[in-house]
């Protein structure tokens, strides 16, 4: 495998000028005009932040990347698929009070924000693949729909899959409902029954006769339903659930394949901001204290590289002793001094196995876990 280029900047700048300068010339330098972006439908996949948690990325940075390709000649457009959990993401109507909410609108961004997968999460498109785990990917159709994928992700902490990078960004939060139940489980739901209030519709909604009732509860026949997702979104009341019970490497393998499917085909780049690196994945409604100072933004054509990349500089920074990651330094014998020879991912979530999914995107020919790190001032 190739050695690949990884970008960076750090945020120290200069009076006058802006670190969104920063950016646009750390992408430029990066390859971003490689791309032929004319007429071209640009998908930027970015999460538009979990309602109270602040860790999400200013849209501002998103502005940058949508100009440059307007000023391309591309159709761009901001994107994102529906979350499995409820939260304030599970449908596109809460999905994008949410993005408004936290300034990801057309007026701010100069370009459109759709989801993805739809209304409620299954508006979808099935990709082939040859994965050790997945050979029909289910992501969101409008991402399956462009022809040019531009991954912007908020680097940090996640407990179950060590890191959240770009492979994150785009393998999970490109999966529709259904892919994200075939990432987390075996890819079918089950019911709460004590929530269940006999609506029917669920059901209803059931194209495959999954669902009966026993003594006015709902019950999904995991042997008939086909973990299409449509009863989560239409449950009035969340009653129906997902198992989230995938052994944490295979979840970062699966991670990994839906990476390929995402891209397959597709011309991409990959923007990832390593700042308030929090501990946990952003889609909990708050952000705990960042584990290191902010370290800077990375840009790379290969979302692989740039994950190891990232991982490896968050582990070279001195640790932030008052956050979480200082709760479980000594345990570890480490003093947080971030000469690199501690994995304060790891630390910090003791079960997960982030480097499963850079061993899987090499498999999946999808980058390389060899890289040149290049700084640009
Ligand atoms: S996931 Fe799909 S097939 Fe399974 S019970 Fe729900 S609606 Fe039916
Ligand atoms: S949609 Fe929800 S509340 Fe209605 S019957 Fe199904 S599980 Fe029960």
């Amino acid at each position: 495998m190739e050695t690949s280029k990884v970008y960076y900047t750090t945020f120290r700048t200069e009076v006058g000028r802006s670190v969104l300068d920063k950016l646009k010339k750390l992408v430029l330098e990066a390859g971003f005009d490689e791309i032929d972006f004319k007429n071209k439908f640009t998908a930027v996949k970015i999460h538009f932040g979990e309602p109270g948690n602040l860790a999400y990325l200013r849209p501002n940075y998103a502005k940058v990347i949508a100009d440059l390709v307007k000023e391309r000649d591309g159709k761009v457009f901001l994107t994102d698929c529906n979350t499995l959990y409820v939260g304030g993401r599970k449908h596109a109507l809460e999905h994008l009070d949410s993005a408004y909410t936290n300034g990801y609108n057309p007026f701010t961004l100069g370009c459109h924000v759709l989801i993805a997968d739809g209304l409620k999460g299954t508006d979808e498109a099935l990709i082939p693949i040859d994965g050790e785990f997945v050979k029909e990917a289910k992501i969101g159709r409008a991402l399956a729909d462009a022809d040019i994928i531009i991954s912007m992700n908020h680097f940090k902490g996640h407990e179950s899959t060590g890191m959240g990078g770009a492979l994150k960004n785009i393998g999970m939060g490109g999966g529709s409902r259904a892919g994200k139940m075939e990432m987390h489980n075996s890819g079918k739901p089950g019911v709460h029954q004590e929530l269940c209030i006999s609506c029917g519709a669920c059901r209803k909604n059931c194209a495959h006769g999954a669902i009966s009732f026993v003594e006015k509860k709902a019950q999904i026949d995991r042997e008939v339903c086909v973990g299409c997702g449509r009863c989560i979104g239409v449950c009035p009341v969340d009653a129906i659930h997902t198992f989230w019970d995938e052994a944490n490497d295979v979840l970062n393998k699966k991670i990994a394949e839906y990476t390929a499917a995402v891209l397959k085909d597709k011309e991409h780049f990959h923007i990832s901001f390593v700042m308030d690196v929090s501990p946990n994945c952003d889609c909990h409604s708050e952000n705990d204290m960042p584990i290191v100072p902010d370290v800077g933004i990375f840009a790379s054509k290969d979302p692989v590289a740039l994950d190891l990349c990232c991982t490896e500089m968050v582990n070279r920074q001195k640790a932030n002793k008052d956050s979480a990651l200082g709760d479980v330094l000594e345990e570890n014998h480490c003093d947080g001094c971030g000469c690199g020879s501690c994995d304060y991912i790891q630390m910090l979530h003791p079960t997960t196995n982030w480097k499963a999914a850079i061993e899987q995107g090499v498999k999946m020919k999808i980058g390389s876990d060899k890289y040149e790190l290049i700084e640009i001032k």
